[in-house]
């Protein structure tokens, strides 16, 4: 081979190089991205708090791993957080009651043992209810996660109603955003770091049916940029990472 012919395969093995290096560095990788996601939580860390631990997907696309465990505090009666955020939902529950909204915990921290309960009883009260039973377990998954993809497995989500709300329904349902305490949360809920999951116009995109009471927490920074931004967490979270 001539040393021309050996210079011009060099050179497009140079060239070729450094395109996949480029491409590879446009693509961040898991220490980027980590890098990139406490820099937005800046304001929280001069407070010496590490919120990046809270911002990553549960969802049917990204599952808990096996065996995720929380350690767990208390927020109100028997219901439970991950312990790195219940003084947040504590915070903000004192917040609402000293502007005279009583915010009611109906559900927070689930085992995987429980979900599966819940999935399991929902769908055989939709098959009571008359539906096939395929069409029942279709329709459940539209509301309760299969075990591992909810964020109350992990300890991040609070359904929040009213304590008068408890008392005249059987159930959760939409028209709880009818209520001074929706609107309480529409207003406040970002500031502790709160975001409200399952918004009306994303269900496609969330796969979940509008849940005006069910809050996940990730964190002061996301919280408000999320919100502000408009879209559920699954579009923000593609879009920025
Ligand atoms: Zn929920």
């Amino acid at each position: 081979m001539s040393t021309k012919k050996i210079f011009i395969i060099n050179m497009i093995m140079l060239a070729l190089a450094a395109i996949v290096f480029t491409v590879i560095n446009l693509v961040p990788n898991d220490a980027d991205k980590l890098k990139q996601i406490q820099e937005n939580y800046a304001e929280e860390a001069q407070k010496g708090i590490d919120n990046s631990w809270a911002y990553f997907l549960i969802n049917e696309e990204f599952p808990l791993p096996d065996g995720y465990t929380p350690e767990l505090a208390h927020v109100q009666g028997v219901y439970m957080m991950d312990e790195r955020c219940a003084e947040y939902a504590k915070t903000m529950i004192e917040a609402a009651a000293a502007d005279g909204i009583d915010l009611c915990v109906v559900s927070a921290y689930r085992s995987i043992e429980k979900q599966q309960e819940n999935l399991e009883s929902y769908t055989q009260r939709l098959i009571n209810e008359g539906h096939a039973p395929e069409e029942a377990e279709k329709l459940a998954l539209m509301e309760i996660a299969e075990p591992g993809k909810s964020e109350h497995n992990a300890g991040l989500a609070l359904d929040i109603l009213t304590y008068d709300w408890w008392e005249t329904h059987d159930d959760v349902t939409a028209d709880f955003e009818n209520t001074e305490e929706f609107l309480w949360l529409q207003e406040n809920a970002h500031k502790y770091g709160f975001i409200m999951r399952y918004p009306k116009e994303w269900e496609n995109t969330t796969g979940y049916t509008y849940e005006p009471w069910h809050y996940r927490f990730v964190g002061l920074y996301y919280a408000k940029e999320i919100r502000n931004s408009g879209l559920p967490f699954e579009y923000y979270y593609k879009m920025n990472f």
